[in-house]
């Protein structure tokens, strides 16, 4: 590829590879933590009502209502709430709020990976923290007080979570600092931190409606935090794009947080199957960590999640394997319907005879 035009960034960026999304068969698509349920019938009735003429216009560039809406969810005012196309957006524009060359990130070896891309993008240097040898976070690491602290909580692709409590003694040992807690996975199990954002103007909840919400395919994240750090988040978007989010992407998001009940309902079908399906996992004899997202991380002491990975996929089931150091043995797992959950055990099940 001649790159003879392209700017110095682009051509040194290594850029976040995104799991696969394959049209040459029908897979149980257990690979990219999509939920099995489709959206709130509110939302399918917020999309068939959108109004196709006032897409001449542009949409809401504070897209007040929805932070609205947002904001009686979560007991917080529409000035303490961002919203963005995505929460993949919301980090970006994190990053570029509230990192600099002064004010490194700081975030766990093992985590989401687009959290190194960000920092190498915008040339902001990056502390990367190893996680202990279970996985856990060794919070002591993270209380140093030099860096805005990027943790997901419960983290990917482990699911494992920490209390409130931890987050509580990061924020009062970070005050010179932003501590961003991306809660993409929360709503399955984790302990959110909204609840301390009244005492902390250090603190940025992360979220996004992909997950829990059903709706990856509408790209909606949003961020909670102080007005302070919200106005940071709005001066970024106004110098990027003023219109993130368009006029059908409000009007669903605003229905799918409307529909409590949907919402707590899917979240607890999706948390009933995961844990059925890791009890059925472990009598296969995997390694199961305790998840409290919608995704299980697994390693069999038999067989190597490489093969595994390329055997599921032969046989229609697609999972997520990373080619990382340290858990390269592990199959990250999206929980499905139990339906889909009994495929994949039956499937590993099969493929495991020529282990034993
Ligand atoms: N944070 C974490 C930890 C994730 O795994 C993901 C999903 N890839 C995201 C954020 C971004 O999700 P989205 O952009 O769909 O909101």
């Amino acid at each position: 590829m001649n790159k003879r035009y392209w700017s110095r960034w682009i051509r040194d960026a290594e850029p976040y590879v995104a799991g696969e999304q394959p049209r040459d068969r029908k897979y149980v698509k257990l690979n990219t933590n999509e939920n099995p349920y489709p959206p709130s019938p509110k939302v399918a009735e917020a999309v068939k009502n959108a109004d196709v003429s006032a897409l001449r216009l542009y949409s809401d560039p504070v897209a007040l209502e929805l932070r609205r809406t947002l904001g009686d969810f979560y007991g917080l005012g529409a000035g303490e709430v961002f919203v963005g196309n995505g929460s993949d957006e919301v980090l970006a524009f994190s990053f570029m709020a509230f990192t600099d060359s002064d004010c490194p990130a700081v975030f766990p070896d093992i985590s989401y990976s687009f959290y190194p891309v960000y920092s190498s993008y915008f040339r902001t240097p990056a502390r990367t923290v190893p996680v202990n040898e279970d996985f856990t976070l060794p919070l002591e690491r993270f209380m140093e007080n030099n860096g805005t602290v990027v943790i997901a909580n419960p983290n990917a692709p482990t699911g494992m979570g920490l209390p409130r409590s931890d987050i509580r003694r990061l924020l009062m040992a970070n005050p010179d600092h932003v501590v961003i807690v991306d809660e993409a996975y929360v709503d399955f199990g984790g302990e959110s931190a909204v609840a301390l954002i009244p005492e902390f103007p250090n603190l940025l909840v992360v979220q996004t409606f992909s997950k829990s919400r059903s709706l990856a395919g509408m790209r909606i994240g949003f961020a909670l935090g102080q007005e302070d750090l919200i106005s940071a988040l709005m001066m970024v978007k106004d110098s990027v794009n003023s219109y993130t989010l368009d006029r059908v992407a409000l009007a669903a998001g605003k229905a799918a947080v409307e529909d409590r009940d949907y919402f707590y309902d899917t979240c607890s079908r999706v948390a009933k199957t995961r844990e059925n399906a890791a009890g059925k996992l472990k009598a296969l004899g995997f390694t199961v960590l305790p998840s409290q997202a919608n995704f299980l991380f697994v390693t069999h002491p038999a067989a190597p999640a490489s093969e595994l990975f390329l055997l599921l996929r032969q046989r229609g089931v697609l999972v997520r394997y990373f080619r990382k150091p340290r858990i390269d043995n592990f199959l990250r797992i999206t929980v499905g319907t139990d339906e889909e959950m009994d495929i994949l055990v039956s499937t590993l099940e099969e493929i495991l005879e020529a282990y034993r």
